[in-house]
Parts: structure tokens; sequence; C-alpha cells
């Protein structure tokens, strides 16, 4: 069967006085219609900007833009800026931006905001745009009312509602969600976690949402893709990734979060990410990692299986037969 999004050998580079920035270096993963993936990871390891490569809403500065991604089997790498902007953005592909909520237009209502898309649509009338707009915000739990009010007299979550509402508006198959609940209290962010689980299963969405807090992700999503220095570098179910987390640094993430060690101390990551100028040689993640071994600092580890559905850039699985103990453990022998 044909994945819904395909994303292979996906890169990114932005160019600085530095050097260039590898923010997306070779990022490949699947996801199927009404499935939800959660993009993890620490600040600056790459999450938007893969999200934007996906979209092609590439900032100025991009110096290379690399690999396929597939939507239906059609590969978006081959339609032209054009085609792309007709045929998929906001129609099959739509994105809640990071900090979207605090950039609409303070002068505009709320629902002219949330029909702008439509006007790639020549079809709908005014009055129909605004029907499907006030059915969207009753769908996203607003009242129609809100089409009429502007921005500053929503609360931050109504407007992350409005916001999502936006998105859905040309009924895209995917919606890319970044970072939507950050700059929102922990009972809001619980509502808005809710709805995407609820138009989910309604409206057989596809679901990328990108977070820095693993936790958020067990509410919405299936899978899990960890992102570290511009690399997934372990994917699996939910219940995998957060019960049995192979690689090292999914297994620090997991033990930083005071809300994941119940009864125990938080840990912290030691060292600092990876510049991604010049990242470390070998696996990314060696000069933080405490099980580094002989091949770490100069070979790049391939994904090695660590159980069906279960990958992880660690050398540590290279020997899949050792992989249950190895876990077992946290660590090798
Ligand atoms: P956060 O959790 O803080 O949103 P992120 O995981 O989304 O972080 P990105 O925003 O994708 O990370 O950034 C990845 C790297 O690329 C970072 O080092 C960042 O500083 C850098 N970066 C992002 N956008 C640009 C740009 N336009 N020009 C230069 N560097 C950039
Ligand atoms: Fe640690 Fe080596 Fe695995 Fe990297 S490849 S996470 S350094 S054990
Ligand atoms: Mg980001």
């Amino acid at each position: 069967m044909t994945a819904l999004l395909e994303v292979q050998d996906l890169r990114l580079h932005y160019s600085t006085l530095r050097g260039q920035i590898r923010a997306v270096d070779g990022v490949s993963f699947t996801l199927e219609g009404g499935e939800a993936l959660g993009l993890v990871g620490e600040s600056g390891s790459g999450k938007s900007s893969i999200a934007l490569a996906i979209l092609r809403s590439l900032p100025k500065n991009v110096v290379n833009y690399g690999g396929a991604v597939y939507l239906e089997g059609v590969n978006l790498t081959e339609l032209s800026n054009e085609e792309f902007r007709r045929k998929v953005r906001w129609r099959k592909i739509s994105m809640v931006f990071q900090g979207a909520m605090n950039s609409l237009n303070p002068v505009l209502k709320v629902g002219h905001q949330i029909i702008e898309p439509l006007s790639l649509d020549k079809s709908h009338s005014k009055q129909e745009a605004q029907q499907k707009a006030e059915s969207l915000l009753e769908m996203v739990g607003l009242p129609r009312e809100i089409f009429h009010r502007y921005p500053h007299e929503l609360s931050g979550g109504m407007k992350q509602r409005a916001i999502i509402a936006m998105a859905l508006i040309l009924d895209p198959l995917l919606v890319i969600l970044d970072e939507p609940t950050s700059a929102l209290d922990v009972s809001v962010q619980a509502q808005i976690t809710n709805l995407l689980k609820r138009l989910k299963a309604e409206l057989d969405l596809s679901i990328v949402f990108i977070t820095h807090d693993i936790a958020l992700t067990s509410d919405i999503c299936d899978y899990i893709a960890i992102v570290y220095g511009g690399r997934i570098v372990e994917h699996g179910s939910v219940e995998q990734i957060l019960s049995t987390p192979a690689h090292p640094y999914t297994q620090k993430l997991l033990a930083s979060i005071p809300r994941l060690q119940v009864g125990t101390k938080p840990e912290f990551i030691p060292g600092s990410p990876p510049d991604l100028v010049s990242p470390p040689p070998g696996c990314r993640f060696h000069p933080r990692c405490p099980f580094a071994f002989e091949p770490c600092d100069n070979l790049e580890p391939p994904l090695f299986e660590v159980q069906a559905g279960h990958e992880a850039e660690c050398w540590l699985y290279r020997d899949r037969s050792r992989a249950g103990d190895i876990l077992a453990s946290g660590g090798p022998s």
C-alpha cells in the first residue's frame, strides 16, 4: 500500500557567516493516512526545518535543499513552485507554524484570516467561505460569532483553535503542527491535544505533531521520531519509544522529564547539543553518550532494527540478537 507521506533523505542547510548549518541532514520517514507522528527533540535539533522543507516554505538563506517527498505516491519534489502552491499547500498539506497564534494580523477579523487560503480556490463565493469558516469554528470548539472578532479579543487557546480551523479550510489530508501548545498553560494544552485527537478521528486526518515535550505525544500520536542534530535517531510506536527507548539520547531525554519520573529525580542530559556547522564525526551523540565505544566517534551509525517497527541509529544495536539484553540493562555489557 502507498503511504500517505514518504520523506526520503531530506536535507536543508542554511548559509550563515559561521558556515553552513546542516539543520536537516538526511531525514527519512513514512506516515500512513489517519495516523499521527510526533517529531520530538531539543531546541535547535531541526524539527521546524524538517516541516519547512516538507512544505517548501524555505528561508532565503537555504543553500542545500534535497531529498524527496512523496504524497500518496506522487513525488512532490518534481512539481514546480507554482504547482506546489496551487495543488499541495493548504489543499493537501497544511501547517500550523511555530508561534502562529501570535502572528495573526491584529487589524483583520479572525474570520477573514481563516478564509484567506480559500482565495486560492476561486470556486467559493464570499458567503460560502464564511459558512465554511463558521462550521470549522464550531468543529474546533469555538462559537460561530468568533468569525467577526479581532485577535486581541481571543485568549491564547482560542487563537490556537482559530489557527487550527484555518489549517483545515481546504480539507487537507495532513496537518503539520509546530509546537502548537508550547505557549499555552497546562490545562489549555490538554484541551488543544484533545481537540487534535478528536479531529484526527472525525476527519481521518493525518498529523505531524512537532514538540520538544515528549510527554505530550502519548495523547495524540501513534508513532514517535526522535530528532537529534538534524537527523532522526530513533523511531517506533509511542508504546515502544516511551516504554523501551533504545537510543541513549532518547533514554536521557525521557529521564530528564519530571512528569515521567515519578518517585525519581529527573536527570540532566550532560553536555550540549551538537554544533550543526561542524557536527561531531561518527555518531552525533558520542560526546554526550555514556555508552560510546570503539566505532562511535568515527563511523556514522545506520538505522538498526531494535524490534519490529522500532529502529535506532546506534551501534549498540548492530547485533539484533543482543538488543533485548541491552534494552533491559540500559547499556552495553
Ligand atoms: P526549536 O525547538 O527551538 O523550535 P527546532 O528543533 O525547530 O528548534 P530549527 O528551528 O529547525 O530547530 O533549527 C535548526 C538549526 O538551524 C538551529 O541551529 C537554528 O539556529 C538553525 N536555523 C534555523 N533557521 C535558520 C535560518 N533561517 N538561518 C540560519 N540558521 C537557521
Ligand atoms: Fe552512544 Fe555509540 Fe549509540 Fe552513539 S552509536 S548513541 S555514541 S552507543
Ligand atoms: Mg522549531
